[in-house]
């Protein structure tokens, strides 16, 4: 079979290759992308070629859109010296960098880069564990402190030792039963950034969360949370409150604090760090997604000087883990134009601005009969429905009004680029009440 014709790749497509989440043998539609420039994809509807506003950000990543010239240059003019050497052994200019900007940007001191955001969660749970394991304990046996302490609701990633920290019955668990290590679960923080200390419902999810940990607390090796906002979990919004009860918890035991910042870092939530709504401070902080402006996979893991020594005192005498691809260059140095351009532009300003038409141009939704909740966080608007989206029927509504989107379970959600125009807001804004509407009443 050639490949010449559309229908020909969308046939090989359809039969050889897997999709996130997806069926071989029931496969979902699926949209041809020939281009992608600014805010817009150029893809193909029933063989006519189209262009839609990404609202989706391609999963959070492309926060500057694409065909970005600043990263387009870094990437060429990385491509002239050298695309990729081995870590082990040798360094380079990029990777110096972007770590110098990732440790003035996180505030911690030493920086592991990974490859993909599961990745970097891996090595922080392997970090927080090697902590442990110089701490005392029997060196051979390792550490007691073999366990995480989480919430409800969470998501990590989809490799195994993520996949043990995610919601235990939103994620994927029970398929994978026996294979996952069985963490400590608190329940999920009650919705709502602003709730305090006082709040009967704070009060009430502090005291079980207290007790449960103190039940545990001798094999709880670190905390892992995404501060303020459960992304893929159910864009969840909780109070950076709750997050620092976690943290007090973890220090008061001995347990370690880890960060996942995947999804909120690099001010989608509004503040640079999620956490920075937060009073304590973490030892661990994974970073990913839109670290290379959604140009390549690149993660990093960035830890406190206490953490690093703890580390390297370990039985092991080392972090035990290199990937091949470690600190890619070509992905470092765009990272590094990524970060400088999100300073230049102040995202922080445009977060701010695109959080506010959001929250303006979502809100006729709540009146919708299908609707239970509107929410908005940073760059993040929500409509979370009274039922499963219909994903493909929504996903055609939306393209009809100029707009890509990928729902999930019962939320129709965008994390727009920062570079949308108050225009380009209002657009999607429009599709997905006018698409949440049309498909669900
Ligand atoms: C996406 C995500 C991950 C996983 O990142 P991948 O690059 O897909 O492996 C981990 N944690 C959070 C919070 C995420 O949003």
């Amino acid at each position: 079979m050639g490949l010449d014709k559309l229908d020909d790749r969308l046939a090989f497509d359809r039969d050889h290759l897997w999709h996130p989440y997806s069926s071989i043998s029931s496969p979902g539609p699926t949209y041809a992308v020939e281009s992608a420039s600014g805010v817009r994809l150029r893809l193909v509807r029933d063989g006519v070629p189209t262009e839609v506003i990404d609202a989706m950000s391609s999963w959070w990543c492309a926060v500057h859109g694409y065909a970005v010239p600043e990263l387009d240059a870094a990437a060429t003019e990385q491509l002239g010296r050298m695309s990729h050497v081995m870590f082990g052994g040798l360094t380079h200019e990029p990777a110096i960098r972007l770590g110098k900007q990732l440790v003035d940007f996180v505030g911690l001191d030493h920086v592991f880069f990974a490859d993909s955001g599961s990745v970097a969660v891996e090595v922080a749970m392997k970090m927080a564990w090697q902590a442990h394991a110089g701490q005392g304990w029997s060196s051979s046996a390792g550490t007691q402190r073999t366990r995480m302490f989480t919430i409800r609701g969470g998501y990590h990633g989809d490799t195994f030792s993520p996949m043990s920290v995610c919601d235990p019955d939103g994620g994927m668990h029970s398929m994978y039963a026996g294979l996952v290590p069985e963490h400590v679960f608190a329940p999920r923080p009650p919705a709502g950034l602003g709730l305090g200390a006082d709040d009967p419902v704070i009060v009430a999810w502090e005291s079980a969360t207290r007790a449960l940990f103190e039940q545990h607390a001798a094999e709880i090796a670190a905390v892992i949370v995404e501060p303020v906002l459960q992304g893929a979990g159910g864009m969840h919004v909780y109070s950076p409150y709750c997050v620092d009860v976690l943290t007090r918890l973890a220090r008061e035991h001995g347990a370690l604090v880890i960060h996942d910042e995947i999804a909120t870092a690099f001010w989608r939530t509004g503040p640079a760090l999620g956490a920075d709504r937060a009073t304590e401070r973490p030892d661990i902080v994974c970073v990913g997604k839109a670290l290379t402006g959604g140009y390549l996979s690149l993660s990093a893991v960035l830890c406190t000087a206490e953490v690093a020594a703890r580390v390297s005192e370990s039985p092991a005498g080392a972090m035990m883990h290199g990937p091949t691809f470690m600190a890619n260059p070509l992905a470092c140095a765009i990272a590094s134009a990524s970060l400088d351009l999100l300073v230049s532009r102040d995202a922080a300003a445009l977060v701010e601005r695109i959080s506010g038409e959001l929250a303006t141009g979502l809100a006729p939704a709540l009146s919708l009969s299908s609707v239970v909740d509107v929410r908005t966080l940073g760059a993040v608007g929500v409509i979370e429905l009274d039922r499963a989206v219909d994903v493909p029927a929504l996903t055609e509504a939306a393209l009809d009004r100029g707009v890509w989107v990928r729902p999930f379970r019962n939320l129709v959600y965008t994390m727009p680029p920062y570079v949308a125009s108050t225009d380009d807001v209002a657009t999607i804004t429009g599709a997905l009440v006018g698409a949440v509407a049309e498909v669900h009443g």
